[in-house]
Order: C-alpha cells, then structure tokens, then sequence
C-alpha cells in the first residue's frame, strides 16, 4: 500500500507489552495501539500499524506495558481533605462522631471542588481513568471532570439527613436529577443514583428511588452489608437481613452495585447471583474500619461480576487502584484458604472491565479494543522494583507500583505525559489541599 493511501489517525502507541483484558489473559508484545478522534481505532503488529495509518504522532514506550485505563468503581472523591483526620477508629464511631460532624460544618461547594481537585490529581497519577463518585455536591465534581478530562459517574446522593447540599429527601432528589439533566448524553460524565446505605435510607425513599432509576436507565450505587453489625441492627429494625429487604423493594438487579459485602451468608451469594448484581470490593476501607471481609472467590466461582473501589481517603487512606488489585489479590487467598484464588488477571479485570461493567460502561471502556474510547494507562516496567520481567500481568498486579504509571489517557486526550500533569495546574490544586487541615481545626 503506498504511503499516500494510508489513513489518518491522531496517535499510534508502541509499548513493549501491550494487555488488553479482552480477550482475557491476553498479553500482545510488539503491538500498536491506533488512536483518533478518541477512540482506539485499531490494536494491530506494529509494523501492520504502520502500514495501515498514517498518524499524526508516534509514541514509543519500550520498556512499557500499556492497559486500559483503571476504573475506580467506588470513591468519595472529596473526602481527600479529611484524609487522616480520625484514624484508628471503628466504623460507627468514626463516621458518626468525626466524619459526619465535619462534613455538615465544611462539606460546601468549595471543600468539594478542592477535595476533588485533589483526588483528580492522586487518581490521575495512579492511572485512573474512570471514577464512580458518592458524594455532596455532585454538579461541582462534574465540571472539574469535564475541566480536567476525566471520566466520571457523578453520584445523586440521598442519605436522609440533612447537609450542606440538601436539607430534605425532596431536595436531594431535585438536586441530584438536576445534575443528571444536565449530563445527559455527554461523552465523560454520566450519573447514578448513589443511596448512602441500608441503614441510612426508609424503604419508601429507595422505592421512589428505585421508580426513578428504571424511567431514567441509570445505575444504583450503594453501601451494602459493610459490617456484620449492620446486619444485626437490620435484623432487629426490619426483621430481615439488608440484602434480603433490598430485593423485596425491588432494587437488586444488574444495574444495582453493591459496595462492600461482608457478613455474607450462603443465602446472600446466592441472591447476588441470581439477581446478576456487581459487587464492588474495597479490600484496604475493609481492612481498615476492620468492617470485614468479602468473600470475593465465592462470588466468583457463582459467576458475580466483580470490580475495584479505593473508597474515600479518608478510610484507605490512599486512591491507588493498582494496590487494591494487589491486596484484593491478596486477601481472596486468605480468606478462601486457596493461594490459586483471584489470580493477577482476574484482579486486574477487577480494575478495569469489571469496573465498566458495574457502571454499565463496558460497551465504551474498560479494555483496549477498536471502536471503545482511548481511556488507557501506561506502566513502566524497567527499573530495580519491577525487573526482570517473567510474567507482565504478575508484575502489574503484585509488583508495580503507581509512580511507575509514565502516561494517561482519557478519550485519547493526555491527561498525564512522561509523568507530568497536562490538565491540572497540579501546584495550585496542593496549595489549595494544604489550607484546609487550619480550617478543619487540626493543623
Ligand atoms: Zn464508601
């Protein structure tokens, strides 16, 4: 074919290892990834590539791996600024004595956007491209995904108390389907409903919630069965267990994630994996408020959709989804007695398909195949921690570490090259972060 016939493209893309997660257990080396108009256009040899396209830029990455871009399927993005505010304290406690107090005095508009702003930066260098966001003040984390060129879900929060962003469920309801209004149809941000938690939403309110959710096709995104103790409360105030009262007001189904699962009984999985639902797991939050374990390889084994959340800073307290995938690999084998349990692939599909697949995405993201927008992560796998290099997969999941992440790309957009930040002026946004432990009261 001669050079004039090849076809335009925006950017071609040559790492040395190349895993696309579909088809799964894929690892391509010397291949090419096509990109233009922000879409992958074509996954090809590198020299096929070349003869096929001409693009209007050449990235090498010889010593890389290129994979989709991270989906984090569960974050409070803003509550970076409460990051080590009220350690070392169990999940009643911690919520109800420090985080709620401080969130109904500070959590405005401008500690969302700063919050955010933060998190945006943390989870970029992370190679996050995707988030799915619980919190107040979901209009302001909108904007800065779009401003700052990450896809997002943009969460309708309803908790039945009242906070800076709503003083009744009435008004969470208006508030949030404003945001949804407003984002229909655009190609970074969609929404979902995102009802706190069993034990902080009546059964009228998530049946309204539930209508909703079906007249509008978007997903419910919840905390469910988080500690054995809100099982036991949901048994003594509903006389049913909160998975069991979820499904009797008509919400589990495969447009429901279900954040957390722990204290699941037998009854429960089967449940799960009869209504299809997508479990979110959160494996460091988990460890952390000691909430529990989810029993992640008996849900697979029943063929439950699985995905990845860092949930906010302040109970993690990192966003780094590649170290979730590390310790989710990790703990599956302890908590199932099976060192074969949860292998690297199967964490990393946590960490992008499975991801897509609970927010109802997996047709536009979450693996590197032609025709899905270019939402990519690039990993450099030379150096002392992550040579030599047996199995690229393994290395990915037990081995790299974030700051190896050298590029990101959201719809074929640069939002983090050789390193550096190209849509986050990332000194003002720290600079902004550094001001709020004065104003939280615990400089
Ligand atoms: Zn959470």
């Amino acid at each position: 074919m001669p050079d004039d016939a090849r076809k335009p493209a925006d950017l071609l893309i040559a790492p040395r290892w190349l895993v696309p997660v579909e088809p799964a257990g894929q690892v391509l080396e010397n291949h090419a990834v096509v990109v233009s108009a922000g879409r992958i256009v074509a996954v090809l040899p590198r020299a096929e590539a070349e003869r096929q396209f001409a693009p209007a830029a050449t990235l090498e990455r010889p010593g890389h791996v290129l994979l989709p871009g991270l989906v984090n399927a569960h974050v409070h993005a803003a509550m970076t600024l409460l990051r080590g505010l009220a350690d070392d304290l169990p999940l009643a406690d911690w919520l109800g004595r420090h985080i709620w107090p401080a969130e109904h005095r500070w959590a405005g508009p401008e500690f969302v956007r700063d919050g955010t702003r933060l998190a945006l930066l943390e989870m970029i260098r992370g190679g996050i491209t995707c988030f799915n966001d619980m919190y107040y003040f979901p209009d302001v984390v909108a904007d800065l995904a779009v401003e700052h060129q990450v896809r997002a879900v943009a969460g309708m929060i309803v908790i039945e108390q009242p906070t800076p962003w709503a003083a009744t469920t009435a008004e969470y309801f208006s508030r949030g389907l404003a945001v949804h209004d407003q984002y229909r149809h655009h190609p970074l941000v969609s929404t979902a409903f995102a009802p706190h938690a069993p034990y902080s939403v009546s059964d009228p309110t998530l049946q309204h919630l539930r209508t909703l959710a079906d007249e509008l096709d978007v997903p419910v995104h919840m905390h469910v069965h988080e500690t054995r103790r809100e099982v036991e409360d949901s048994l003594r105030q509903h006389g049913e267990r909160p998975l069991a009262r979820l499904d009797r007001l008509g919400l589990l189904s495969a447009g429901f994630m279900a954040v957390h699962m722990t204290a699941l009984e037998a009854a429960d999985i089967d449940l799960v994996a009869e209504r299809r639902v997508p479990v979110v797991h959160c494996p460091a939050s988990n460890l952390k408020l000691a909430s529990g374990l989810c029993p992640v390889a008996a849900l697979a084994a029943r063929g439950v959709s699985l995905a990845l959340g860092t949930d906010g800073a302040a109970s993690n307290n990192q966003l780094d989804l590649l170290g979730e995938a590390r310790l989710a690999a990790l703990l599956a084998k302890t908590v199932s007695g099976d060192a074969s349990a949860l292998p690297a692939a199967q964490a990393l599909t946590m960490a992008t398909l499975g991801g897509a697949r609970a927010l109802g995405l997996a047709e536009e993201i979450g693996s590197i195949v032609a025709g899905k927008w270019a939402d990519l992560t690039c990993v450099d796998l030379s150096g002392p921690a992550t040579e030599p290099v047996h199995d690229v997969v393994s290395q990915l999941v037990y081995t790299a570490p974030r700051d190896q992440v050298s590029d990101v790309w959201v719809a074929g957009r640069a939002v983090l090259a050789d390193g550096e930040f190209t849509t986050i002026d990332a000194g003002e946004a720290l600079e902004r972060a550094r001001a709020w432990p004065v104003r939280l009261g615990q400089a």
